[in-house]
């Protein structure tokens, strides 16, 4: 795992600087809130290349990667030649996401509601997609779930979604005033693997 704010040489990208991988974390980070509020916004952060890439390659000066609000991040850079096709952009910014997520908080995202597999970015009739695993039988082909930027949040619980109103109005005194509205939306049987704690570090 890396942490910009320990890598001396790590810096923000500032919005504009790669206008595609910009625009496509954007959508991304739809994405990551829809399934992970709280987890966003994520950003893109720059490290120069190595001394031995720019000799062999004037065009590599820095790689970019996608890092948490807090400046971490985990896995490869973005590949600098995806950026001449907008949906390959796309799906390369979802998978950097998605290996941040993983690696700095241990979370897998996003999860098929169906059949809560991890899905997988890629290009599927020119546009950037996400794609599960599971459906028809074991090996089988999946299926896509949705354009990356489309995530809906269609599985949470009401009950899950009123401990997530619940912690971030904890300071709004009104919210005492909901507790005998609806209390039996959940059953219990809903708790998976979701919110796996923090790694200590
Ligand atoms: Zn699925």
């Amino acid at each position: 795992m890396h942490d910009s704010f320990d890598t001396p040489h790590a810096r923000t990208v500032e919005p504009g600087e790669y206008p595609v991988w910009g625009e496509a974390l954007a959508l991304v980070d739809h994405d990551l809130v829809a399934h992970l509020p709280d987890r966003g916004p994520l950003r893109l952060v720059a490290m120069p290349a190595w001394p031995e890439e720019g000799a062999d390659d004037e065009q590599v000066t820095e790689h970019v990667y996608v890092a948490l609000p807090d400046g971490r991040w985990h896995g490869n850079d973005l590949p600098p030649e995806g950026r001449a096709v907008p949906a390959f952009a796309l799906a390369d910014v979802a998978e950097a996401a998605q290996e941040t997520v993983l690696g700095c908080l241990w979370q897998v995202w996003p999860v098929c509601p169906e059949h809560r597999l991890g899905m997988h970015a890629g290009v599927e009739d020119g546009q950037a997609v996400w794609r599960c695993a599971g459906g028809g039988d074991e090996g089988g082909p999946g299926h896509v779930q949705a354009p990356v930027g489309g995530l809906a949040e269609p599985y949470r619980s009401r009950a899950e979604r009123r401990k997530l109103r619940r912690r971030k109005g904890e300071n709004n005194p009104n919210n005492q005033n909901n507790r005998n509205v609806g209390s039996n939306g959940g059953n219990g049987g809903d708790g998976g693997n979701a919110g796996k704690p923090h790694p200590e570090g």
